[in-house]
């Protein structure tokens, strides 16, 4: 009687742990508890749930590099009368600067309202945290592991003459605005960037903090105001992701500037920055899309 039963139990076992193991995706659960100790707002069990997938690099510390792909629905799709080509495609990136804890946390927020009603239309390709080694040092700092300011490490065209003059001249050699020995030096831009030409998206969101404002480059009519935060252009730096993406590749760059770096906009302003780019977006990204 009982080895049957010890064995159905033993078989039982085998299958749990192999659907498990199917379900989880490695490296997600020490990444998401390493998150959960430095975000209060996101609890691991729920940061393992959002089915991230890490990247086939890691940071210069050895942090997965973590994104999440969220293709539309299809019947969203079908609804809309003529079939476009393909949906808008958005790239959503927080924590690139590590210090800034909220840029990552509201991603995370975000990531939970994908499934709702209106961004099941658009393919979203998004990375909460761009910056692990930054977000995950103690304690949090704006630069990467190797001391590099990752948002003026990207290829602009005038990288090589002005960001190492610009460091110099406008910041003093401030160390937190390193911007790297030369362009895409860091394994976590280098990733961005590939991120961003196989993704090809329409729009990229970049969240910061604290200067509690909207900038945007890029071609598409600018946005005027998200939630609270409203337009005021900060102007651009050598080697930022706006530069590169909005300037040279001419895809539209929203930075994302929240008010404060450790407290989160309240859950109403959460939703109201939601609901305004998600707006923006369709009016002014998805059409030029889908036509
Ligand atoms: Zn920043």
């Amino acid at each position: 009687m009982r080895r049957p039963a010890l064995l159905l139990l033993c078989a039982l076992n085998t299958l749990l742990l192999s659907s498990t193991s199917l379900a989880a995706t490695p490296g997600a659960a020490s990444w998401c508890a390493a998150i959960g100790k430095r975000l209060g707002s996101v609890p691991p069990a729920e940061c393992q749930s959002l089915g991230l997938q890490p990247a086939a690099g890691l940071s210069t510390r050895g942090h997965a590099l973590m994104l999440r792909d969220f293709p539309p629905a299809a019947q969203k799709l079908a609804q809309r009368g003529k079939a476009p080509a393909r949906a808008t495609r958005i790239m959503m990136i927080g924590g690139i600067h590590g210090d800034e804890l909220t840029s990552a946390s509201i991603v995370f927020r975000w990531l939970r309202w994908l499934n709702e009603g209106e961004s099941r239309q658009f393919h979203w390709r998004v990375i909460p945290v761009a910056n692990p080694d930054g977000l995950l040092a103690n304690p949090p700092q704006r630069v990467n592991g190797r001391g590099v300011d990752l948002n003026r490490n990207f290829p602009t065209p005038d990288w090589g003459s002005d960001a190492h003059a610009y460091w110099a001249k406008k910041t003093n050699k401030d160390p937190r605005r390193f911007p790297g020995e030369k362009a895409m030096s860091e394994p976590e831009t280098q990733w961005l960037r590939e991120e961003i030409e196989r993704f090809r998206p329409d729009v990229v969101v970049s969240v910061h903090a604290p200067f509690g404002i909207l900038d945007y480059d890029g071609p598409a009519h600018q946005p005027r105001r998200f939630g609270h935060l409203k337009l005021n252009r900060l102007g651009i730096y050598p080697g930022s992701l706006g530069n590169y993406g909005g300037v040279h590749k001419n895809m539209p760059v929203i930075t994302i500037e929240l008010p404060n770096a450790t407290a989160m906009p309240s859950a109403r302003e959460q939703r109201a920055i939601w609901d305004d780019m998600l707006t923006w977006i369709r009016r002014n990204v998805a059409r030029k899309t889908t036509s």
